[in-house]
């Protein structure tokens, strides 16, 4: 006989395989989804490029990434500044200015050596990544097991309209630069020639690559044109010397919490009697960019780059530049830049003396012109984001949708720093900056820049090496040294105990 209880038994048996079937759909589903997510793409191709870079210096790096950053306070001067420093001193936070000259002092008793501009370091392993990722990139076009050819050229369009040609090298496994734009002696071979960005048809592909890696071609553009900018030529004069100017500004008052702290960050800012915010919370990768302007009494100063305006804020805070001109080609970007002004300039909306002192402009900067010569300029690029990239899925530059601007990214700011080196005047200084740890994108551009500046313009500016000055921030944060520093700039390292960055900067000085 069959009982009500086994048929309930059964029942319930039933249901709970349904509810489980239905659940691991959903799981399945879930980490389908999470596996095709831009911040997944990001972590993945970060896994792969900078584990081959940075070698097992990756990993702690990646989990502080992957953590809540810290940030720094930098005081507004324009609000009530004697309380607010009473306030962060209060909560256990330390002037940034005290700490570097503790440790300044502390390095001339125990180290007074001036140091050796760092030697060529991970380059190696930069050349052999890039190397495979060119492998990769044709061997992805042809089908196992079969004949992939040495080399693969493709059209690509320039920002001013015009085509190129690039070449796709395989690696000769003897480092040699995989991919390079043909010099005009060379040899074309036309007929190998893929033309995916100019809208040539797909079927003119046919005879040299198999029909079912066809899809989507139109589109194609290889990952390894993203290195492509990456070069070690030494065909220009190129010029380090050690920095000598370096000054933390009187005025700027920036609160830091230990290394190590339990604190990361601080409270929201909160109104002062003018109506201005107290301070503004910021990576203090960020302050060390304009730290690196070394700015001066009356400077004239551009902010390529600038929205929504950290980096000029802190520039202003400083209370040395004349002028600030912060242009930037996003209108959205403006508006926020245009809010931050508000909220920290006392009557920045109804003064004409901040009308006349912050210039507001939206031109794109790798095209901006300027007849006088500017004393600064801050080139704050766009990159990949490396700690954005990782952690928010929403405007990643990892989204599908953003391949081409990703790749291209190292194109774009060269072109900026090139620009910036001829908007300065002579004796005066360029700051490069990015928020990527890539060498490509960080020592690779400002390579890149120095050489076509010369070879372009006649534009010649020495690397300023900050390794001295920047020691004094070893009880702060964690700058990359040792083999993994890079040769032109300086980098700060994401790390547990000081997770600021990662933030690279490149001070530059134009010579003629
Ligand atoms: N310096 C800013 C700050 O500290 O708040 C952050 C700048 S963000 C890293 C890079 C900026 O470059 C973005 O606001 C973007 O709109 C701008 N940008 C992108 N392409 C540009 C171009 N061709 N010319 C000028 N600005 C550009």
């Amino acid at each position: 006989m069959f009982h009500v209880s086994n048929i309930c038994r059964n029942y319930s048996f039933t249901s709970n395989i349904a509810v489980q079937v239905r659940n691991k759909a959903k799981t399945h589903w879930a980490k389908l989804k999470k596996k095709t997510s831009p911040k997944y793409k990001a972590l993945n191709h970060f896994d792969d490029f900078y584990a081959s870079v940075f070698g097992s210096k990756w990993e702690p790096m990646r989990q502080a990434l992957l953590r809540g950053s810290k940030y720094v306070a930098v005081v507004n001067n324009y609000g009530d500044a004697e309380e607010t420093i009473e306030y962060l001193t209060h909560r256990g936070a330390h002037c940034l200015k005290n700490l570097m000259k503790v440790q300044q002092e502390f390095h001339k008793e125990y180290s007074p050596k001036s140091a050796d501009p760092p030697p060529i370091n991970n380059t190696n392993k930069l050349q052999e990544y890039v190397n495979r990722v060119q492998s990769e990139d044709i061997s992805s076009l042809y089908p196992e097991g079969a004949d992939t050819p040495d080399r693969l050229s493709f059209k690509d369009k320039k920002p001013d309209g015009n085509e190129r040609i690039l070449h796709i090298n395989k690696s000769d496994g003897e480092g040699k630069q995989g991919m390079n734009y043909p010099t005009s002696e060379s040899q074309l071979d036309e007929s190998r020639i893929i033309d995916p960005s100019m809208g040539m048809s797909s079927e003119v592909l046919y005879q040299y690559i198999p029909a079912t890696k066809l899809k989507g071609m139109d589109e194609w553009i290889p990952e390894s044109l993203h290195y492509s900018y990456y070069s070690t030529d030494k065909d220009f004069p190129l010029v380090i010397e050690p920095e000598t100017e370096f000054q933390i500004p009187e005025h700027l008052k920036v609160y830091t919490y230990e290394m190590d702290s339990e604190y990361h960050k601080f409270p929201e800012p909160k109104r002062c009697k003018t109506g201005v915010f107290n301070y503004y919370p910021m990576d203090c990768g960020s302050v060390l960019a304009v730290l690196a302007l070394c700015l001066s009494p009356g400077d004239r100063v551009l902010d390529l780059c600038a929205a929504p305006g950290g980096k000029s804020l802190v520039a202003l805070q400083t209370l040395l530049p004349d002028i600030v001109v912060c242009n930037d080609t996003s209108i959205s970007r403006h508006n926020r830049m245009e809010r931050i002004f508000n909220d920290y300039l006392f009557d920045f909306k109804t003064s004409n003396k901040w009308r006349e002192r912050v210039l507001t402009t939206r031109v794109d900067g790798r095209i901006y012109k300027d007849d006088q010569g500017f004393d600064k300029v801050l080139v704050d690029v766009p990159c990949t984001t490396d700690r954005l990239s990782v952690n928010e899925d929403e405007n990643n530059v990892f989204r599908p949708d953003r391949v081409r601007e990703r790749l291209k990214l190292p194109e774009m700011q060269s072109q900026l720093l090139t620009n910036a080196l001829r908007l300065v005047r002579p004796g005066g200084a360029v700051v490069y900056s990015t928020c990527s740890l890539s060498p490509v994108q960080n020592d690779g551009v400002v390579h890149a820049a120095l050489k076509r500046a010369f070879e372009e313009y006649g534009v010649l500016a020495a690397v300023k090496d900050l390794t001295i000055p920047m020691s004094a921030l070893s009880s702060t944060l964690l700058l990359a040294s040792g083999d993994i520093a890079p040769r032109y700039g300086q980098l700060v390292l994401p790390s547990v105990s000081a997770n600021f960055g990662p933030s690279y900067l490149a001070r530059l000085v134009r010579i003629k």
